[in-house]
């Protein structure tokens, strides 16, 4: 359960390098497809591998990139969205800055499957320094004929960019990270039309996250199959967890799909344990958008089966006693830790990240944020406390993004498992943790 695809070469000096990177095997994916396999048998080889998209949503990349439409006639674009802006997750992160080529190797064989000419790395403005790294692999795999024209001698042309997002969390929705790339403000769109059909400048487009596409190079060289082969049902292959908060270990660690909850929490190969040794009392196992579960829920379903680290088994139970695998960001909370402060702190970022288009977002974020801002102070009232659960409960499903569901989230499951503390907050007119008023 330990066998790894994006990071097992992580280790060897200079693997950011093209050279040390194509001695270790790399590129050879792209030889492979460009040379010996027609663009629909690669997009064939996605399907059959099983592989879902790592940004969040985990939706099928193979039927995904099936829905794009190749008859219009119109170029047809890729987008790797590099936008990775969702508290506690910093995976896509560590595969660029460590092993870049192996993205860039990706969107090759991505590009191809999908018949673009033109693809695009949409980077978060905070990861700059990565921008430099990137540039300068597109640069190295150029020099050595894996871009620009005639690519390998197949008659292939491909041109990567890479282009600076300005800070805003919206950015990562893919509607919105086209009207950004267009140059617009970054206001998501209204769906359908979905970006397969009414992309960037109007072309069919596909958005892919960074590990998703880091993954083609493996399905092209082993196989959809073998691919398959790893993991567990229908959560197949490895995943990359950004594991933080208060444990012995925070870090990026690959997991094979199947991988127990208890062990990656408490194995020293993984986080190694809570911090200080205190009780556990909380995970967001997804990313700040995800349901938040007490620790009896992360360690075991409600039906008493051991949690596994997969989309399934994470959100066994629905919201009622389950939650999501999301982007895979791992934050733990000890027993010392406040949910109302976290949450609070969550409800402040989203409002501050809401685009404004739709009102349930734009005014229920801020509601959510001043009420919670008054709970934590010790100034909220118990009707506070409902109050909070029905703000959540219109803005969920009701928003034209998934900002409005990332925000109505944590602040409902949070209430929902965590009721007696945010009583105690009215009860005593003061945080019990950090005794603010
Ligand atoms: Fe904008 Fe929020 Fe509406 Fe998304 S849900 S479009 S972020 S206002």
């Amino acid at each position: 359960m330990d066998r790894k695809i994006l990071l097992d070469k992580i280790d060897i000096p200079g693997i950011r390098s093209f050279g040390v990177f194509q001695n270790a095997g790399g590129y050879s994916a792209v030889e492979k497809a460009l040379t010996t396999m027609s663009p629909e048998e690669v997009v064939e080889e996605v399907k059959l591998s099983g592989l879902r998209g790592r940004g969040g949503a985990g939706f099928p990349t193979g039927m995904k990139w099936s829905f794009l439409d190749r008859k219009s006639g119109k170029p047809r674009y890729l987008i790797c969205n590099a936008d990775e802006s969702e508290p506690g997750t910093f995976k896509d992160r560590f595969l660029m800055e460590k092993i870049p080529h192996l993205l860039i190797e990706g969107m090759i064989c991505s590009c191809y499957a999908l018949g673009v000419n033109t693809g695009y790395i949409y980077v978060r403005g905070e990861y700059k320094y990565i921008i430099g790294i990137l540039n300068e692999a597109i640069r190295e795999a150029h020099a050595n004929g894996f871009l620009g024209k005639d690519i390998l001698r197949t008659g292939y042309d491909l041109e990567l960019h890479v282009h600076s997002g300005a800070g805003a969390y919206i950015c990562g929705e893919e509607t919105a990270q086209i009207e950004s790339l267009e140059g617009k403000r970054g206001n998501p769109r209204i769906k359908p039309p979905f970006p397969a059909v009414v992309g960037l400048y109007g072309c069919p487009t596909v958005v892919n996250n960074v590990e998703t596409l880091a993954n083609i190079g493996f399905i092209v060289n082993h196989g959809g199959g073998e691919y398959a082969g790893y993991g567990v049902g229908k959560s197949t292959g490895t995943k990359l967890i950004s594991a933080c908060g208060n444990i012995n270990n925070p870090g990026v660690y690959e997991i094979e799909f199947g991988l127990s909850v208890r062990e990656f929490l408490y194995s020293d190969k993984y986080c190694g344990g809570i911090k200080g040794g205190k009780a556990l009392k909380a995970v967001i196992p997804g990313g700040s958008s995800v349901p938040i579960l007490p620790a009896h829920l992360i360690l075991q379903t409600a039906s008493g089966e051991e949690r596994l680290m997969t989309y399934e088994s994470l959100a066994d139970g629905g919201f009622v006693s389950g939650s999501m695998l999301g982007s895979g960001g791992f934050i733990v909370f000890d027993e010392e830790a406040c949910i109302v402060r976290n949450t609070w702190n969550l409800a402040r970022f989203y409002h501050h990240e809401s685009c404004g288009q739709c009102s349930p977002c734009r005014e229920g974020t801020g509601w959510m944020e001043s009420v919670l801002h008054r709970l934590e102070h010790g100034k909220g009232r118990q009707k506070d406390i409902d109050l909070l659960v029905s703000i959540a409960g219109k803005i969920e499903g009701n928003t034209i993004c998934p900002l409005g569901d990332a925000a109505a989230w944590p602040v409902a499951s949070a209430i929902r498992h965590f009721r007696q503390e945010f009583e105690a907050h009215v009860e005593a007119a003061v945080c019990p943790v950090s005794q603010i008023h």
